[in-house]
């Protein structure tokens, strides 16, 4: 028997063995029961509720793909379809979930020493100490590899950082915030561990967000930030470095996107089913299905997609390029299939209550984070043609 038709048209579910199933449907339920009531709220209010960080960290899916420090260590697969479920009812606690998991345990992870792992990643894990993921500047973000302003210079005691970070997400709160900057003396990008608290490190909070209203973001201003050398990320010599956590993590904002349209196109179908007009559900009219269909086949070549491209990861035949194309294919698909679930919910489709606005809003987000749609076009396109369009 197969399950009932929702946003898994191909039954892509059924490729999943029993335990890979138990834990979706275990954050599916977390998901609807927990975190979908509060959403629209602290979206509209732009407030995180920290009061699911705990109940979060029970589900133990935390740092999925890695293995040891206390990590599950299931598939890259698994990590992909977590990151469906929870964006499938908000994007913003996906990405909250992102940087931490992804962007911050992954450098460590990536780059860090065996102390400096052995010191965070089982808390991380646990979500006691919550991290974050200083790339992006105000002057520098697409050319961030070449044109980082944000400098450290060794005093013979520690690491001196200065410089600014913009959008940084979760650094209001975070317990450690992995700062990238550039070494005076070597003109090579380096690493930190910054701790909270550190009196050379201040975040604000970016305020009037249109998108993504529940992540904290933080304009971040690093004043001579001392540091030590045993909070230097250890492995971490060059850009490549920060690049090898990104390469990782592209593939989870694809998976992203496909949770941001499943969401949107589960809501349109149930508006549609129930809306009645001219005396019939509007589900009956051609225009909607065709709308609905246009959702769906967008929806379904993108699950398809993030499924295989999950499989090269798990089979350590991940290139830059594979993931780049899933992170462009899916979110332009995503901004298509969101626009038109608000396009059939009518009026309604422009309020908060109905779910859709926040998707057609948390999309453009998507769309412009971990490599815009150009730069990561660009990507596949120096891949394919062996000519490099990046200037630097
Ligand atoms: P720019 O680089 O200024 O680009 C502007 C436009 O020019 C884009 O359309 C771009 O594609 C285009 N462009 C640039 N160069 C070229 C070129 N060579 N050829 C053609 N077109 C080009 N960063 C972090 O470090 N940590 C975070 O936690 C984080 N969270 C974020 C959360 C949100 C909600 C957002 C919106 C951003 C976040 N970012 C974060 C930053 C994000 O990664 C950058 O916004 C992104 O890399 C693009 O940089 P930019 O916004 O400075 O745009």
């Amino acid at each position: 028997d197969l399950p009932p038709i929702d946003g898994d048209f191909y039954n892509l579910d059924l490729k999943l063995t029993e335990e890979q199933r138990e834990l979706q449907l275990k954050v599916r339920n977390f998901m609807e029961d927990e975190v979908r009531p509060l959403v629209n709220d602290h979206w509209n209010r732009a407030k995180f509720p920290f009061e699911i960080v705990e109940k979060f960290a029970k589900l133990n899916i935390t740092g999925v793909p890695y293995e040891g420090y206390g990590c599950p260590n299931l598939s890259f697969l698994m990590e992909g379809i977590i990151a469906q479920e929870i964006a499938r009812v908000d994007v913003s606690i996906s990405t909250f979930f992102g940087v931490h998991s992804g962007l911050a345990m992954g450098s460590i992870y990536l780059c860090g020493s065996e102390e400096q792992k052995q010191e965070w990643l089982p808390k991380m894990q646990k979500l006691e100490k919550i991290g974050a993921f200083g790339l992006t500047e105000p002057n520098v973000g697409s050319g961030v590899a070449g044109g980082m302003e944000t400098t450290c210079k060794f005093d013979g005691e520690n690491w001196v950082i200065n410089g600014q970070k913009k959008w940084i997400g979760n650094a209001t709160f975070a317990d450690v915030i992995i700062i990238w900057a550039r070494d005076e003396d070597t003109n090579q990008v380096k690493g930190f561990l910054v701790r909270k608290g550190n009196p050379g490190f201040k975040a604000e909070k970016m305020e009037d967000k249109m998108a993504l209203r529940i992540v904290q973001n933080a304009l971040i201003t690093l004043t001579d930030c001392k540091v030590p050398e045993s909070d230097r990320l250890q492995n971490a010599n060059s850009f490549k470095d920060t690049a090898k956590v990104l390469r990782m993590t592209r593939a989870g904002v694809a998976w992203q996107a496909v949770g941001c349209a499943r969401g949107a196109y589960e809501s349109a179908l149930k508006y549609t089913k129930k809306r009645e007009q001219f005396g019939r559900p509007i589900a009956s009219y051609q225009l909607i299905q065709n709308h609905l269909v246009e959702m769906l086949s967008n929806l379904t070549a993108m699950q398809t997609m993030v499924f295989r491209l999950s499989e090269l990861q798990d089979q350590d035949i991940l290139k830059d390029e594979h993931a780049s194309l899933a992170k462009v294919f899916c979110s332009m698909r995503t901004r298509d299939v969101v626009s038109r679930a608000r396009e059939v919910l009518g009026g309604n489709g422009i309020l908060l209550e109905y779910d859709v606005a926040r998707f057609v809003a948390d999309a453009e987000a998507i769309y412009s984070y971990e490599g815009t749609k150009e730069i990561n076009s660009l990507i596949v396109g120096r891949a394919i043609t062996g000519y490099s369009a990046f200037v630097n």
